[in-house]
């Protein structure tokens, strides 16, 4: 049923940098599993006198990112004092950029798996990309509150759209799009359950009232951290305030924007700040750092930098190989994936080139056949295994092999099955165990038209069920003839063969 109001949002979202170091010192910036407090230095924890320096890792990252999803990188961009006192910023202002970001404007196009009656693809536009460096971890044990300063300083970009998403659904799958982009960079894990993406979304809600459109005032939900969190706050929030506002409570006469969390155990918000608490930062240029210039040429090469990005893949993945748009997706969500398909893929075609069997219109539905052996069956094994796919002992080339021995019809698809989890847990290659198990097709016709003969003698009431008609019961006739033959011959075969001796 479609909803009462239309949901406006737009998020602000904060991703860590996978830099060596921090942003301003030369503590290291990876901290899994290190002890709390051993990552710091006088300037990372603002001893008075300190001096920052530019960590130019990092502004490449961000720069990569800013291109990733066309922004304009400015030619000139300066860092800002936020003023702001609490004990995870130890200096008493955190540095960040203000009115001069690293990128501005820029724009994703994203495919919505939304249901009917609703866009499924959208424009989502971007106000802005900023450099900035992360405040410390404070973790609240009972009564104590301890801070953890490692954290504090380490790069982040926070990238911020314009309020052009226009669901809960559309925002989780854009911040998905968004995780997938820094991941191709190679720019951030961007894993929101480990902190490294952290989102604020913005919402409001619009209505029609007596004939007039109107909208609500924009609630800001707090440090969102995983997707589903994103999208089951977005959809709490809106209707709260729909409801809110068409009972006449505060949302009518609010002028500005509250900010609420996000309680995951509860499902509900929790009114943080209204506008007349909010911070009055205090912002002016960091007088310790120098601007930052870009050039013409600077920019140029880190253009030329960028890896293939997701969206461009998916459309390359359907025309170069045919697969289907949901196989492109699947494969491209994952970058291990992908590479992997691409691999077996351009190895299939040097296997189907040398033994020359194929033509070019097999070849084809070859890459399709790679994808659902490579998804279906390969990646259901290894998920079942536990497997990662990175540390799999079978290779792109040995799984082309399998697929190509699939596609010439020297293996049926129940022997490849069994190939295929010998060669995951051995590593072997896949003519070796075809070989010495014997699962070669046969698809020598005398051969089968004997085991046909043989079956149809032995069992004449089938056969007599089929000549009244029973078309089902041929297949019973198939499955005694395959399993005579060991599972090595050609069912399709063995079909028209039986169909042949029947109909005289
Ligand atoms: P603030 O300075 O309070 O964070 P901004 O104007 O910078 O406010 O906007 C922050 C976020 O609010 C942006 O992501 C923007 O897309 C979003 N936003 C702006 N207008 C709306 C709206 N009407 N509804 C929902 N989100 C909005
Ligand atoms: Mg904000
Ligand atoms: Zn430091």
């Amino acid at each position: 049923m479609p909803l009462p109001y239309d949901t406006t949002i737009g998020l602000e979202i904060h991703v860590q940098l996978k830099t060596a170091s921090k942003m301003f010192c030369r503590c290291s910036n990876d901290s899994e599993g290190v002890q709390p407090n051993t990552l710091i230095c006088p300037i990372c924890v603002g001893h008075p006198g300190t001096l920052p320096v530019i960590n130019e890792q990092a502004i490449t990252m961000g720069a990569r990112m800013a291109l990733a999803i066309e922004c304009t990188i400015n030619p000139q961009s300066k860092f800002d004092r936020k003023n702001y006192f609490y004990p995870d910023l130890p200096k008493g202002y955190q540095i960040s950029q203000y009115d001069q970001p690293l990128g501005i404007g820029g724009h994703i196009d994203i495919e919505v798996p939304a249901p009917e009656g609703q866009r499924t693809s959208a424009h989502i536009r971007f106000n802005r990309l900023h450099m900035e460096e992360d405040a410390a971890k404070l973790m609240h044990d009972g009564a104590d509150s301890l801070v953890d300063y490692n954290r504090g300083g380490t790069p982040l970009m926070e990238i911020v759209t314009e309020p052009d998403i226009r669901s809960p659904l559309e925002a989780k799958t854009f911040l998905q799009e968004l995780r997938l982009i820094a991941r191709y960079l190679g720019v951030s894990d961007a894993d929101m359950e480990k902190g490294h993406l952290r989102c604020d979304a913005n919402v409001s809600v619009q209505l029609d009232q007596n004939g007039v459109r109107v909208t609500t005032p924009i609630s800001e939900i707090k440090n969102l951290n995983s997707f589903k969190a994103v999208e089951s706050a977005l959809i709490y929030e809106a209707e709260r305030l729909y409801q809110d506002y068409i009972a006449g409570g505060e949302t009518q006469t609010r002028k500005n924007k509250i900010t609420v969390g996000w309680d995951e155990q509860k499902g509900v918000t929790i009114m943080q700040r209204g506008k007349e608490e909010a911070h009055d930062y205090r912002y002016f240029p960091e007088p310790d750092l120098p601007p930052l210039h870009f050039s013409h040429e600077d920019i140029d090469a880190l253009r030329a930098s960028l890896p293939e990005l997701p969206a461009h893949r998916r459309e390359r993945f359907q025309t170069e190989y045919t697969i289907s748009k949901a196989d492109a997706h699947i494969l491209v969500d994952d970058k291990a994936l992908a590479e992997f398909f691409e691999k077996s893929a351009s190895e299939l075609a040097e296997w189907m080139s040398t033994d020359g069997v194929l033509s070019a219109d097999s070849q084809t539905k070859s890459y399709q056949l790679l994808a659902n052996w490579l998804l279906n069956r390969f990646v259901a094994i290894l998920n079942d295994k536990k497997i990662p796919l990175v540390d799999t002992k079978v290779t792109p080339e040995n799984f082309a092999q399998l697929i190509a021995r699939i596609a010439e019809k020297k293996i049926n698809s129940s022997s490849a099955q069994e190939v295929l989890g010998i060669m995951i847990d051995t590593g072997a290659d896949t003519d070796q165990i075809i070989k010495e198990k014997g699962l070669e097709q046969v698809s020598d016709e005398g051969l089968i038209k004997e085991l046909c003969e043989k079956v149809i003698n032995a069992n004449e009431k089938v056969v007599a069920d089929i000549k009244a008609g029973k078309e089902n019961a041929l297949m019973f006739l198939v499955g005694q003839v395959m399993k005579e033959s060991k599972g090595t011959a050609q069912p399709e075969m063995v079909k028209e063969i039986l169909k042949g001796i029947l109909s005289k």
